[in-house]
């Protein structure tokens, strides 16, 4: 039996994590708290930390069974995750396949232009910093991962890259970007960690042409584009009318 709470180990915006009696796993609880802006804008998704938990534990699942590790072990409760103890590598890895989000406000390229091929970008996890873009130098200079790791990072973010577009294609949604967090778990190897869900991830409707209209994800709140818990329940709706 694992004991849930023993303590509080880190609260983030939209998760807070705890150890259980295992020192090998710990206990995410999601919350419905939102933030966007680097936390300047801030509100509440009602309904949102179970949901992200059903979304996440599902493609955390689809992500597994594709050969790739993650810190994923089992879902105990709707909003609770209970997973891996890894270090996190404080890279913040997004991935891009349609031009959106900052990537138009900073090369002015056209919102919803496909891209020639995924664009993987690394950023530095540091809200004082503002999550900046880093160039590979950079992030040698930092420190923040080995070339050999660097390569891994950018061959598992691929490939993860690759299963996610096919399951949402199923799921009649268009995956534009999203982030991904990588931890080095007790055996020393590279593995998924954090959560991939509305929250992390810009999805499209595949149906809808209407620029607002066919926002599933985070945008919704950012841009005050109504409806939050609606598209968040429907992301859901559809991950589990694939996956029962
Ligand atoms: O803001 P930007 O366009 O760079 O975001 C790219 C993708 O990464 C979006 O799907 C966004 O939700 C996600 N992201 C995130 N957490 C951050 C920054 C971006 O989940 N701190």
């Amino acid at each position: 039996m694992i004991n849930f709470s023993t303590t509080k180990l880190y609260e983030g915006k939209a998760k807070i994590l705890y150890t259980t009696e295992d020192p090998e796993i710990l206990l995410t609880y999601f919350k419905d708290d939102a933030t966007a802006f680097n936390a300047q804008k801030r509100g509440q998704i009602v309904g949102k930390g179970e949901i992200n938990c059903a979304i996440a534990s599902a493609l955390f699942q689809e992500i597994t069974a594709a050969g790739i590790s993650t810190h994923y072990l089992s879902c105990p409760a709707p909003n609770q995750m209970l997973v891996k103890a890894v270090k996190i590598i404080p890279l913040e890895v997004v991935v891009r396949n349609i031009a959106a989000g900052s990537l138009c406000r900073q090369t002015g390229l056209p919102l919803g232009q496909v891209l020639p091929r995924p664009l993987v970008e690394f950023y530095y996890k540091d809200d004082a910093l503002g999550d900046p873009l880093l160039t590979i130098d950079r992030l040698f200079l930092m420190e923040l991962a080995t070339p050999a790791q660097l390569e891994q990072l950018q061959t598992m973010t691929r490939q993860i890259n690759q299963i996610l577009i096919r399951f949402f294609q199923e799921c009649n949604i268009t995956l534009v970007d999203f982030k991904l967090e990588f931890g080095i778990d007790t055996q020393g190897q590279i593995i998924l960690a954090d959560e991939i869900s509305p929250d992390t991830c810009r999805l499209w409707d595949s149906q809808e042409t209407d620029p607002a209209k066919r926002v599933l994800d985070k945008d919704r709140f950012r841009q005050d584009l109504g409806n939050v818990e609606g598209a968040y329940q429907q992301v859901l709706a559809r991950v589990r009318n694939l996956r029962p």
